[in-house]
């Protein structure tokens, strides 16, 4: 069977790199595949956890999956620590995963930034957390964003090297990344270089999911551009990051491609372009925040959905962390 499994941290709201790179993927792929999508709470605290506010995160993310048009009829939507099976296969992936491996992972050394030594050891760790994560499940298939791109390739590194070391061909598959289209890597609005992130210290950096229309059109109007008018075709972008990004992300919102934006625009100003483009975003986000604010009012019925997904994941997982247990030989009554 082809399995989906993807997640989202609970730590700030979900901002358009979320949606863009992920959610809105997310619900097309209900029609191909079973789908698992997790709130990653055990990812959550490895950087300020804060448990007076994690639980309430837990639902407005489940909320925001819900909102954005997951169907908790048709997809498993569950909070991680529920299901204590992806710890458990963590520590396993920990004894399978080099040293090497993990020192190579780039987001560790951009989150960790000069501060490495004062970080957790669970945020170096994160990307084997994800490994299990995708394969306690046996998933096949990872939609994510360009930035987990790497991060993917370690959990097919782990899954490959687990079927070797402990003998057990074809075990674990090898998940398949799903990262295309422009929205698969949505940089911040200040800064082309950068991506769009929950964790940036800066609110002007992003569009948040729950962003009031006034409040992106004044963050689209001061998104860094440069003097010359939008550009007539896809090559012109090159070495206009800012530029490119904004183009991508007219293009991602509107289900169109780059060439087809630029077809419209190409060789108007930015104060056509980016009014235009708010309005687009507005007329996208403006529904699901709504939805949104509907279903953060109540609570206790987030709370069954999650409890529900919970059931079914660990229907799922359980059975396969037994034969994990047996194929690594741990002793059993
Ligand atoms: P943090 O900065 O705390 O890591 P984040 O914004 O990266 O937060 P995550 O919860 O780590 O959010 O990621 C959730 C999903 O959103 C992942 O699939 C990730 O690839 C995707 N994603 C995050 N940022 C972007 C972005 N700028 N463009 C496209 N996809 C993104
Ligand atoms: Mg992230």
């Amino acid at each position: 069977p082809q399995r989906v499994f993807s997640g989202m941290q609970p730590t700030n709201g979900l901002h358009l790199g979320n949606y863009l790179g992920a959610l809105q993927k997310w619900v097309r792929l209900q029609d191909q595949y079973d789908c698992i999508y997790c709130v990653v709470d055990l990812h959550a605290i490895t950087v300020d956890p804060d448990p007076a506010t994690l639980v309430s995160r837990c639902r407005e993310v489940a909320a925001a999956y819900i909102a954005a048009g997951v169907d908790p009829k048709r997809s498993i939507i569950f909070v991680q620590s529920a299901v204590r099976e992806h710890t458990e296969l963590t520590w396993i992936f920990n004894c399978v995963a080099r040293m090497g491996w993990m020192q190579r992972m780039t987001q560790f050394k951009d989150k960790a930034g000069k501060h490495e030594e004062r970080m957790s050891v669970g945020l170096f760790d994160y990307p084997v957390l994800m490994a299990a994560d995708i394969l306690v499940y046996k998933a096949t298939h990872v939609p994510v964003g360009e930035d987990q791109k790497q991060h993917l390739e370690l959990s097919r590194d782990i899954a490959q090297k687990f079927n070797n070391d402990f003998n057990a061909p074809g075990f674990f598959p090898l998940p398949e990344p799903l990262i295309q289209g422009p929205g698969a890597r949505i940089m911040s609005l200040r800064d082309g270089t950068k991506k769009m992130s929950k964790s940036d210290p800066s609110d002007m950096t992003r569009i948040n999911m729950t962003d009031a229309a006034d409040a992106i059109m004044s963050k689209i109007k001061k998104a860094t551009t440069d003097s010359l008018p939008v550009p007539a075709s896809v090559e012109e972008l090159k070495g206009r990051a800012e530029v490119e990004n904004l183009v991508g992300i007219f293009a991602a919102t509107t289900e169109r491609t780059k060439e087809d934006v630029l077809n419209e625009f190409g060789g108007k100003g930015f104060g056509e372009f980016k009014p235009a483009l708010a309005e687009v975003l507005a007329a996208k986000l403006s529904p699901i925040a709504a939805e949104m604010r509907r279903l953060n009012a109540d609570p206790a019925a987030l709370d069954a959905i999650l409890k529900d997904g919970a059931e079914k994941a660990r229907a799922i997982a359980q059975p396969i962390m037994a034969e994990v247990r047996d194929v690594v030989g741990f002793w059993r009554a």
